[in-house]
């Protein structure tokens, strides 16, 4: 251990004066360091800039020459902001970021040097990426992996070095990254519900995905963090009694933040701003030393960067504050975890959020289509939906009373129910004069322009329609949200495209108008898709049975979750909106149960050795303590010593009671993670660490953290919980 418990506790003590520059405005610092629309009105010339905007808008190619003017102006303005690196940033399997640095500088053959940055350095690289988890995608091909420009992130300066968002994939074209598959999702959306949004106004070219996500964390002083072998090497404690004052009282939640959490949060949103990070609002969350932070929502690719690029922010302003950030979706035992709640939307290139309601009845079926689809969408693929948030420490939150369950449904609230009904019971077929315009004033034009304030919340929904967006809230705080937003956005777009191949249908062969259709499939979907709405409490036992009976799936572990990738319905979507081939989702399928595997394996070896190294011996030292207490007693009082020693003699005798379950249920998890090892077939190995090793990690704890209770508190060596939750 690296530092001791009391070590650590006095280091924490000495933390409160950090010193940090006071904000200043903000608006000044936005973007100062990203190379965005402004800059490159700057620095680019006409013909580039159009290149590239056209590349960020339609998709084009950019040739090589205009390659090299880009790539000249942006090392100009970077080395003018202090840059002497490059790196292109890229998302591989692991769930974070990676990146190599090159020097701008280079030597030419005859030994002068010069400063080399051009066309070929920005559009393409070769990290040595043969670590990186590639789901047997590379052993398969024999193929190496290279990095590509992304242009609709803009590069942007983090420290000293100027960061290319890139995608990253196989010579053979397989993505080995997550931005890939979200990169094509996004244009399947795009194609889809543009078409969709050209029935209600002709002049939109193109739809984006909107996502705003709220992220929350963890601080814990950095001393403390490091006093714990768990919290060092697993992100989460394994071990800890509750501390006597957990969030019963509520009063954290919303509470004025602690001033040396707020010290790190003005540095911190300062660095967001100056990334473009557009960082709005943080508050306390409902566990002590639990906060969250909330950007203004933005185009979902270039969301999902910035996510990402805070997580990387925040830990290194977190180390300068002398504090660990912790992602982990549930790193404390007693008191809520984390998640990242994904707020979606569709935006036209006409300005329109295609989920918000409008002020004709028109405006408001564009909605309702728009609305209705998606609820269709999620129901059709409620189990696909639910493997992409699927992950060893985000089973600890989904469906624990806290976060939403595991199964998915989505909440609409009384109003929309009621519209949604009354649609149900239009007539098929052609409409009387009459009964569209009934159905346009009274029903379609009912529906409020602002729904945002008269939504009624219901946090225990995993999917809820929010007044203008839907709200993905079983996303743990760790998840890359480049998952969660491909298959959302995946399944949207098919049937998206299903539903403009059935309105088409009926206005071509039964010669509906084009709204008589819209409403017929409206309906037909409305009825189909039934099962998924629910506005009840979904932490209830009785909505499992309920969900059970409407034949949902209720999926509680990452291995059993998963599955549903490779299905077979799930390929051929993934292929027909040729967002992933068969290669690349049994790929990721792998590369997710070997994540799976390996945090359980590690967590399984630190627990391991925290229970033979640490507790045990513990445990012995403070009942020989007592022993000899008692043999001292007996040597003054003689036999009359029961008496005085009958307290010291129960305690001794708890501690061997819990040393002996503790040393046997270890040792059947450590004999369990063997045989788990022996097997090859990688679904099997997972289920096996599932359901034979995790189970008893709670059983370990539990005599672990009995132990702690009894023992004394000088000599308990593991920093306690409330030490770690309470930031003085
Ligand atoms: P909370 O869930 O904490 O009550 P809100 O429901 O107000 O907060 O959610 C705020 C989040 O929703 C913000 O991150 C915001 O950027 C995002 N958001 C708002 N409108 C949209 C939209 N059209 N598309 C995507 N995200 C949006
Ligand atoms: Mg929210």
């Amino acid at each position: 251990m690296s530092i001791s418990r009391f070590e650590a506790i006095s280091e924490s003590y000495k933390r409160s004066n950090i010193t940090h520059e006071e904000d200043g405005r903000r608006s000044e610092l936005f973007g100062l360091n990203v190379f965005n629309a402004e800059r490159m009105l700057q620095h680019l010339t006409k013909d580039a800039l159009e290149s590239v905007q056209g590349a960020i808008f339609s998709g084009t190619k950019i040739d090589r020459k205009v390659a090299d003017q880009v790539a000249e102006a942006m090392k100009g303005w970077a080395i003018s902001m202090g840059a002497t690196h490059y790196t292109h940033w890229f998302q591989p399997l692991t769930g974070s970021t990676a990146e190599k640095h090159d020097a701008f500088f280079d030597l030419l053959p005859d030994g002068r040097a010069l400063e080399k940055f051009g066309g070929r350095q920005l559009v393409q690289q070769e990290p040595d990426a043969s670590s990186f988890p590639s789901g047997g995608i590379r052993n398969t091909f024999e193929a190496r992996g290279y990095t590509a420009w992304d242009p609709t992130s803009p590069a942007f300066i983090y420290g000293t070095t100027l960061c290319i968002p890139t995608i990253f994939v196989s010579y053979t074209g397989e993505a080995l990254d997550n931005k890939a598959p979200l990169l094509r999702a996004l244009h399947a959306v795009d194609e889809a519900a543009t078409a969709v949004a050209k029935y209600f106004d002709k002049t939109v070219t193109k739809v984006s995905a909107t996502l705003g996500w709220e992220q929350e964390y963890f601080l814990i002083d950095k001393a403390l963090a490091q006093s714990r072998p768990d919290i060092v090497l697993t992100g989460r404690t394994l071990l800890g009694h509750a501390a006597a004052k957990g969030q019963q009282l509520d009063d954290h939640y919303f509470g004025v933040i602690p001033s040396r959490a707020l010290k790190f949060m003005g540095d911190l949103e300062k660095e967001c701003t100056k990334l473009g990070i557009p960082v709005k609002t943080r508050h306390n969350e409902v566990a002590p030393n639990q906060f969250e932070l909330a950007p203004v929502f933005e185009e979902a690719n270039l969301a999902v960067d910035h996510n990402l690029l805070l997580m990387d922010v925040m830990e290194k302003i977190a180390d300068k504050h002398n504090f660990k950030v912790l992602f982990h979706e549930k790193p404390f035992a007693d008191v809520n975890g984390s998640g990242k709640h994904n707020n979606w939307s569709l935006a036209t290139d006409t300005g329109v959020n295609l989920l918000s309601p409008g002020s004709t009845p028109m405006k408001n079926l564009q909605f309702l289509t728009f609305f209705v689809n998606t609820i269709k969408a999620v129901d059709t693929y409620e189990e696909l939906l639910r493997s992409s948030i699927a992950s060893a420490s985000n089973d600890h939150r989904l469906g624990a009373n806290e976060a939403p369950p595991t199964i998915l449904s989505i909440f609409v609230g009384t109003q929309l129910s009621r519209v949604l009904d009354e649609l149900e019971g239009v007539s098929q077929g052609k409409l009387s004069p009459q009964e569209k315009t009934e159905l346009k004033l009274n029903v379609v034009g009912k529906i409020p322009e602002i729904l945002l304030d008269n939504t009624d919340r219901n946090r225990t929904s995993p999917f809820a329609f929010t007044g203008n967006k839907f709200e993905m809230r079983g996303v743990g705080a760790k998840t890359n949200c480049a998952k969660p937003m491909t298959i959302l956005n995946t399944i949207v777009a098919k049937q998206l495209k299903d539903f403009k191949k059935a309105v088409d249908a009926l206005v071509d062969k039964k010669s509906l108008k084009k709204d008589e259709a819209i409403f017929n499939v409206l309906r037909e979907y409305i009825k189909t898709s039934k099962r998924i709405r629910f506005d009840g409490d979904g932490y209830s036992a009785d909505w499992e049975k309920e969900a059970k009976r409407r034949k949902l799936s209720n999926n509680k572990n990452t291995p059993q979750a998963l599955k549903v990738l490779t299905s077979k319905d799930s390929l051929a979507l993934f292929k027909s909106m040729k967002v992933m081939s068969e290669i690349e989702v049994k790929a990721r399928h792998e590369v997710e149960l070997e994540a799976y595997i390996l945090h359980i394996q590690i967590e399984g070896r630190v627990l391991n050795e925290l229970v033979y190294n640490t507790i045990i011996p513990t445990a012995i030292e403070y009942q020989n303590k007592l022993i000899k207490n008692v043999m001292g007693l007996k040597d003054i009082y003689g036999a009359a010593h029961k008496g005085l020693s009958e307290g010291q003699l129960t305690i001794i005798e708890t501690i061997a009671e819990h040393l002996v379950d503790l040393k046997k249920k270890t040792d059947i998890m450590v004999d369990a993670r063997k045989s788990a090892n022996k097997l090859t077939d990688t679904s099997k190995k997972a289920e096996a660490y599932c359901d034979n090793v995790l189970p008893y990690f709670d059983e370990i704890r539990y005599h672990c953290d009995r132990l702690e209770r009894l023992i004394d508190d000088q000599l308990w060596p593991l920093t306690k919980y409330h030490e770690l939750l309470f930031i003085n």
